[in-house]
């Protein structure tokens, strides 16, 4: 067959930019070579609906061994007792929670969109908010913090069924006890979504849901630095029914809920070549050099947010203790839109985001979401960072300037020039 090189040119053409340019997306990150390896390989090929040992296809015998590792590995990783890592994304992982423990129509009480939640916890236009009742909690307007005690008065008001405790865009440690508390108070399921800081829980650096949270779900492709995918776990709540009725009053046991939430509840076959990626990713991430590097993604972040209030932005929350960070721009005059498409014609890359009681749509927004994931692995440290908030200054400054934006591109090539792509 004809290689198709319109696709590989396309492809080579997106390394040379992920190679060039300055990559500030707080989701995402570079794999290694060998999770790589493993995401392009030959397990793309096999079918194996079902579960190691269960398996509704033959052959399976190799995938089996392949997929227990991964179990067995984010199980060390993650001090849980149980782990599915077959949801294709962490969305799909949210829907099978969902699935396991409610019914359309029940309450869920979720971070709110606008206030750094993620489209999975109850927002309009996803399926959790279009099949659930979706309530929401927030942050405090002058600390820019979670308001706990609002939590628990929209709990005690609302009664949802599930709460939902993880965010994609807050910069804050999550203060899981107090959720558990708040939950148990109303006989709620807690469900810690821990997308975003999952490598830095994995090493210690932030709280830990799972000695709190009844479930846990991440993506395995933000700060795990894994492949693109979606996980499920359980700490000590495994197998216990919360003293709660499950799912039309079953008495089945949570695992097996969220087992056949995720397949045959809403996937067929499981992708092997990304759940042997994931394997690898969490063989790295059980290293000390994985340890080295979430830490220093954190003291990044650090300086980032540093030199960002002192050079005059507000970030929301006035820091961050985790590896990114939201930007309020209304005191800068230049909406999110304009300075992610700027930010993207000097070769740095944003998203926009909403802040916070915003008061634009989120398709302008007033913020921008900046973290430091992807340049660790490129080998930056915090002296850089510095640099880098210099940049993204002088783009927002001159943001209709193509001149000068042209001329930051070749400031930000130089920078990249020679840093390796992975760690
Ligand atoms: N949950 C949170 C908190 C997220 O930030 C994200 C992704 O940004 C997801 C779930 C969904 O992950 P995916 O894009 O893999 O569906």
């Amino acid at each position: 067959m004809q290689r198709d090189e319109q696709i590989f040119e396309l492809i080579e053409a997106e390394k040379e930019r992920q190679l060039h340019g300055i990559e500030l997306i707080a989701s995402e990150n570079f794999v290694s070579d060998q999770v790589m390896e493993a995401a392009g390989s030959v397990l793309t090929n096999k079918y194996a609906e079902g579960y190691p040992g269960k398996r509704y296809y033959g052959g399976c015998e190799v995938v089996d061994e392949v997929e227990q590792l991964a179990i067995d590995r984010a199980k060390t990783l993650f001090n849980a007792e149980y782990v599915n890592v077959q949801p294709h994304s962490g969305s799909q992982a949210n829907t099978a929670v969902f699935a396991a423990c409610l019914k359309p129509g029940d309450t869920i009480l979720g971070f709110d969109l606008s206030h750094g939640g993620h489209l999975t916890h109850g927002s309009p236009v996803n399926f959790s908010g279009k099949l659930y009742n979706p309530v929401f909690y927030g942050v405090k307007k002058e600390t820019g913090l979670i308001d706990y005690d609002h939590v628990a008065e929209m709990a005690q008001t609302e009664k949802p069924k599930l709460i939902i405790a993880g965010a994609s865009a807050y910069s804050r440690d999550m203060d899981f006890k107090r959720f558990r508390e708040i939950a148990d108070s109303v006989g709620a399921i807690l469900l810690a979504d821990i997308s975003h800081p999952a490598g830095l829980i994995a090493k210690g650096i932030l709280n830990d849901p799972l000695p709190h949270c009844h479930i846990v779900t991440t993506t395995t492709h933000k700060t795990l630095r894994g492949p693109r995918g979606g996980m499920i776990m359980m700490g000590k709540d495994f197998d216990n029914p919360f003293g709660l009725t499950l799912k039309n009053g079953s008495l089945r046991k949570m695992s097996s809920l969220l087992d056949s939430g995720v397949f045959p509840g809403n996937q067929g076959g499981p992708l092997e070549h990304i759940i042997a990626a994931k394997a690898v990713a969490f063989g790295e991430a059980l290293t000390d050099e994985f340890l080295h590097y979430m830490l220093q993604v954190k003291k990044n972040a650090a300086a980032m947010a540093e030199a960002f209030v002192k050079r005059g932005y507000h970030i929301i929350s006035g820091g961050t203790d985790n590896h990114m960070m939201l930007i309020d721009l209304r005191n800068k005059n230049i909406t999110g839109k304009d300075a992610e498409q700027a930010l993207v014609k000097a070769e740095i890359t944003v998203n926009k985001n909403m802040v916070p009681f915003d008061d634009k749509s989120p398709f302008v927004t007033s913020g921008i979401r900046v973290g430091t994931p992807a340049i660790t692995t490129r080998g930056l440290k915090e002296a850089d960072m510095e640099a880098i908030v210099a940049l993204v200054d002088e783009v927002i400054l001159n943001y209709e300037d193509d001149t000068k934006l042209e001329q930051v591109a070749n400031k930000v090539n130089t920078m990249m020039e020679g840093l390796p792509l992975f760690a």
